[in-house]
C-alpha cells in the first residue's frame, strides 16, 4: 500500500534559489517533451515514448544554449518525463484529459526525485545538487522500517514548501478490539460519535475565515472595477482575456492563499489525531453515505470548509482502517438516522433541525440529537457487516489509500 507523508520545510535562500531553478527546468523539460510528442503524433503519426524522450533530453543537455539544464538534478528532469508519460497513458486509456503545458503561474510548483535523487539518513534529507540537508519539520515520525519509493518537493501559492515522502507500507493489523463506533456528520459539530465524542474544526478557524471573507469581498470589488475599465461590467469574461491586477490585489490574494493554507494544515493535523484515536479504539467504524451529508450544500465558505473537513476525516478513517486491519462500513442513504430512537426504534414523524435534544414518546429515552443519529449509524453499519459475513464476504472491504492521502 502506498502512502504519502507530508512535511513542511524551510529552505535557506540558496536552497530556495536552487529549487526555483529546478522547478523551472522541470517545467521546461515537461513542456518541451509534451510539444515533442504532440507534434510527432500530429505531423507524422509517430509515437515518441518515454525512452526516446529521455535519449533526446540527454542530447538537449549537450546543447550550449540549454546548458543550464545541467545545473539541476537529472533525476528530477527524468521524473518529469515519466509524469508526462503517465499523463499521456492516462489520456489514451480514457482516464484523463490531454496533458496541458505547465506555467510558472500554476499554483503549485513541483519536482519529484526517485531514490537515486536524494539521501535520507538520521532525519537529514538532502536532495541531489543541494549541498546541505533541508530544514524539515518532522511533525510525525516516518515508520522506522519505511521503504521510500519517491520524494516530491512543492512550493504553493502562499510560498510555502512541503516535501511529500511516498512510502511502500505493509498493513500492520492492530490488536483486536471489541468496540465499534458510528460517526455522524453534524451541523453544530463537524462530527459526533456514537460514544458521545464531539469533533470540531479547531476553534481559531472561525476567526481566520472571517478575515478571508473580508479580503475576498475587497478583492472581488477590485476585480469588478478592473472589468468595468475594460467595458465588461457585469458581463462574463471572454476566454483568453486577462483582467489586469494591481500589485496590491496580487499581494492580497497571496495573503488569502496563505491563510487558506494555514487553515487547511491546522485542520488536517487535528483530523489526523482524531482519526487515529478512533481507529485505534474501534474494530469497526461506520459512517453515513456522503450523499446524505451533501445536505450541507456549499452555501458559503464556512459550510464549504465544514464539508471539506468531513470528507477529509472520512477518507482518513477509510485508509487508516485499511492500514490497521479495521472494518470501515458506509451505511445506505435512506436511513432516518436523526428521527429514529436508537433505544426502541420508534421513528418520529418530524424533528426540526433546531431541536437538539428530544425525548422518545414511546420509551421515554432522552436523546442528544447527534449522538442518537451516530448510534443509529452504528447499528445499521453493524447489521450490514453481519450481512456481508453471512453472505460469505467476511465483511472486509479491500480499500486502498486514496491517492495523495497523508
Ligand atoms: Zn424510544
Amino acid at each position: 500500500m502506498h502512502r504519502a507523508y507530508r512535511y513542511r520545510f524551510y529552505p535557506t535562500d540558496a536552497q530556495a534559489q536552487q529549487l526555483a531553478r529546478t522547478f523551472g527546468c522541470v517545467r521546461h523539460v515537461y513542456n518541451w517533451a509534451l510539444d515533442l510528442r504532440s507534434t510527432a503524433w500530429s505531423a507524422s503519426k509517430e509515437r515518441v515514448n518515454y525512452h526516446e524522450t529521455a535519449r533526446r533530453l540527454a542530447l538537449l543537455k549537450t546543447d550550449a544554449e540549454k546548458s543550464w539544464l545541467n545545473d539541476v538534478s537529472s533525476v528530477a528532469l527524468q521524473q518529469s518525463l515519466r509524469h508526462l508519460d503517465k499523463g499521456l497513458a492516462n489520456f489514451f486509456a480514457g482516464r484523463a484529459k490531454y496533458p496541458r503545458f505547465k506555467s510558472k503561474r500554476d499554483n503549485v510548483q513541483a519536482a519529484s526525485y526517485m531514490t537515486n535523487g536524494f539521501t535520507l539518513r538520521d532525519s537529514r534529507l538532502t536532495l541531489a545538487k543541494h549541498d546541505a540537508p533541508l530544514d524539515v519539520r518532522w511533525s510525525r515520525p516516518l515508520p522506522a522500517d519505511a521503504k521510500i519509493s519517491s520524494v516530491t518537493v512543492t512550493r504553493d501559492a502562499a510560498n510555502r514548501y512541503h516535501v511529500s515522502i511516498l512510502l511502500d507500507e505493509t498493513v500492520v493489523p492492530l490488536p483486536q478490539s471489541d468496540r465499534a463506533v458510528g460517526v455522524d456528520m453534524g451541523l453544530a459539530h463537524l462530527a459526533i460519535t456514537s460514544d458521545g465524542q464531539k469533533i470540531d474544526n479547531p476553534k481559531h478557524l472561525a476567526r481566520k475565515l472571517a478575515r478571508i471573507q473580508r479580503w475576498q469581498r475587497k478583492l472581488a470589488r477590485k476585480r469588478e472595477a478592473a472589468k468595468a475599465a475594460l467595458g465588461l461590467e457585469g458581463k462574463k469574461v471572454p476566454k483568453g482575456t486577462r483582467i489586469p491586477r494591481s500589485n496590491n490585489a496580487a499581494k492580497m490574494s497571496r495573503r488569502i492563499a496563505k491563510i487558506h493554507a494555514a487553515v487547511r494544515d491546522a485542520r488536517r493535523d487535528h483530523l489526523h489525531k482524531v482519526s487515529t484515536i478512533i481507529i485505534r479504539e474501534n474494530q469497526a467504524v461506520c459512517v453515513e453515505d456522503l450523499a446524505v451529508t451533501n445536505m450541507v450544500k456549499n452555501r458559503n465558505l464556512a459550510s464549504a470548509i465544514q464539508d471539506a473537513g468531513w470528507r477529509e476525516l472520512r477518507s482518513m478513517l477509510e485508509y487508516k482502517a485499511a492500514l490497521y486491519g479495521r472494518q470501515f462500513e458506509v451505511v445506505s442513504r435512506w436511513l432516518p438516522s436523526s428521527k429514529r430512537c436508537s433505544a426502541c426504534g420508534y421513528t418520529m414523524e418530524s424533528l426540526p433541525l433546531s431541536v437538539r435534544e428530544w425525548t422518545c414518546p414511546h420509551c421515554g429515552t432522552g436523546h442528544d440529537r447527534d449522538i442518537n443519529a451516530a448510534k443509529n449509524i452504528l447499528a445499521a453499519g453493524l447489521a450490514q457487516l453481519r450481512e456481508h459475513s453471512t453472505a460469505g464476504h467476511a465483511g472486509m472491504h479491500a480499500c486502498q489509500a486514496p491517492k495523495g492521502a497523508t
